[in-house]
């Protein structure tokens, strides 16, 4: 009897044992590519924590309710949805349940110095029909120039966008030969300026398509034309809206990652991601030591390495590519409404090279900057009270490098009422009943992102995606990093595909 009760518990033993335990992983960090990966490695069958600075998820992607106004903080552009989609097929959950979104016929209103406006039609027949007639120019200059930004698109965005380019394997694959044997389509070795100026040669439309390069805060005089492609994504994927606004992508994907399983912690600053014999085996946290098998970084590359991994060589070449640009944002509460405009709004300035010679040269803002006014109430008009409207007033800048930004702050709101008020007929400094700011140094401290940079480092030169961080570090086993200052970098979709690349690489490892 006493040998069969002891078989018994040796052999439960050895099954508790042989069962093993979840990989624990820590994120640090509640960004939007934290959250993609957190989603993503819960699924897999691992146990994710995430810990959070502030006391509430999504980072840049965050809201804010004033006064009856409700406006969403930082991103306001939504493209690319089927990477947020993905995320509810693979955690196996239906997407309509918590999140849903519209998609835009108009992308976006332009008004020119000299009066000229133009609505941008989602449909590339219908687009190319207006610009032609708008610009006066040939309707097939514009589906020609609009087919080369999609042979662009499809050459790279597979090798580019959602693989790491800092493994081997990554060119030696199919999309790869391809993309080497068709490299002068890219047209890496010219500007995005030059490019379109060639290809277009009508001013106004060159200004329009130069205005694709601060979709990754980038100087159209600089950046490679390889960036005509980001064009493509807004024409042939289009363009949305989420039901509740912008912030409702972060809040759905924090919903849908609780109800996996993932665990929150907020209010929580990581002080340090501890490292034994070169490899990532927990992070410290008021002191005190926590054990995960596995850490994701979602905070930005460069406090990564100056605060979290103090003990370790950065990489300073890459750590000191110069950032993208910031922004100036003025919220207000507009006592008015405007049958002219709608959800995203371009008011261009007279002289863009000079625009952007302040920002990316002299580091400080025209007197003249491009003006972009994203409006939800346009789609949600619960965000705004009856007859009124909610503006999210945005003006490209340098990233924080010690200006004088309340300097910058007070002459940049004078310039864009001014220049408002001349292009809408209509003196907007006393509909404003509402107003707060955000600019570089509060974008900084609010998400620790390095210089209040909106896309990490900035794509103004042609080895720049190379150049972004890796999505792991070689030389520190178990971490891994996402977010828009690594590879890929760049806007929400970008976001999410680091999140995914992460997840693979982590499955790949194990
Ligand atoms: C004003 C503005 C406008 C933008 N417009 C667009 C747009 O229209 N379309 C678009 O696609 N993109 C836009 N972007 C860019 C987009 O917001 C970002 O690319 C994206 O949100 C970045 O996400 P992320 O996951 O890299 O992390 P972040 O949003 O930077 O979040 C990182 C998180 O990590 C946390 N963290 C950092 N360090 C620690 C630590 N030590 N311990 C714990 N937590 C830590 C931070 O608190 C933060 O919550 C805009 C950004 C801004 C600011």
């Amino acid at each position: 009897m006493h040998a069969i009760v002891f078989v018994l518990i040796v052999s439960l033993f050895y099954t508790i044992k042989k069962k093993k335990l979840p990989q624990n992983i820590a994120i640090v960090g509640a960004g939007i590519a934290g959250l993609a990966a957190a989603i993503r490695l819960q699924a897999m069958g691992k146990k994710v924590v995430v810990f959070e600075a502030n006391s509430y998820p999504g980072g840049k992607l965050t809201a804010f309710s004033e006064k009856g106004y409700r406006f969403d903080m930082g991103p306001s552009l939504f493209t690319m949805p089927q990477y947020v989609e993905e995320l509810f097929d693979v955690a196996r959950q239906p997407m309509a349940k918590y999140f849903s979104y519209i998609r835009k016929s108009v992308i976006c209103n332009y008004f020119f110095e000299d009066g000229t406006t133009f609505s941008a039609l989602a449909d590339t027949n219908d687009f190319a029909k207006s610009a032609a007639k708008v610009f006066g120019v040939e309707e097939q200059t514009l589906i020609d120039y609009l087919e080369r930004n999609k042979t662009k698109y499809d050459l790279t965005a597979r090798l580019f966008l959602e693989k790491s380019l800092h493994k081997f394997s990554t060119y030696f694959s199919k999309d790869a030969i391809k993309a080497i044997a068709n490299i002068s389509s890219l047209d890496i070795n010219s500007t995005l300026a030059d490019y379109n100026t060639h290809s277009l040669n009508n001013e106004k439309l060159v200004q329009f398509f130069n205005r694709f390069a601060t979709y990754n805060g980038s100087d159209p005089y600089q950046t490679p034309a390889i960036m005509s492609m980001i064009p493509h994504l807004e024409q042939h994927f289009g363009t949305y809206f989420p039901k509740g606004g912008m912030h409702q992508i972060t809040m759905s994907l924090f919903t849908l990652a609780k109800d996996i399983g993932v665990e929150f912690q907020f209010d929580t600053k990581v002080e340090e991601i501890i490292t034994e014999k070169n490899k990532a085996i927990g992070i410290r946290i008021n002191n005190e030591i926590k054990h995960f098998n596995i850490v994701v970084s979602n905070a930005d590359v460069v406090p990564t390495y100056r605060a979290l991994l103090p003990k370790h060589k950065a990489p300073e070449k890459v750590l000191s590519q110069p950032r993208s640009s910031s922004a100036l944002i003025f919220y207000w509460g507009i006592e008015h409404t405007f049958p002219q405009l709608d959800l995203h709004n371009i008011f261009f300035s007279k002289d863009y090279k000079t625009e952007f010679n302040y920002i990316f040269n002299h580091k400080n803002v025209h007197n003249d900057p491009t003006v972009y006014i994203n409006i939800t109430s346009k789609d949600e008009p619960a965000d705004a009270p009856d007859g009124c409207e909610c503006w999210f007033v945005m003006v490209n800048v340098p990233s924080n490098t010690g200006q004088d930004w309340d300097e910058i702050i007070a002459r940049t709101r004078t310039n864009v009422i001014s220049k408002l008020s001349k292009l809408l007929n209509k003196d907007i400094e006393p509909l404003i009943v509402y107003e707060s700011t955000l600019d570089p140094r509060t974008i900084e401290s609010k998400t620790q992102s390095y210089q209040g940079a909106l896309y990490g480092a900035s794509s103004n030169n042609k080895f720049a995606a190379f150049l972004r961080h890796p999505n792991f570090k070689r030389s520190i086993e178990n971490l891994y990093f996402c977010g828009g200052s690594v590879h890929p970098g760049g806007g929400i979709p970008l976001c999410l595909l680091s999140g995914k690349i992460v997840s693979e690489l982590i499955s790949k490892s194990v």
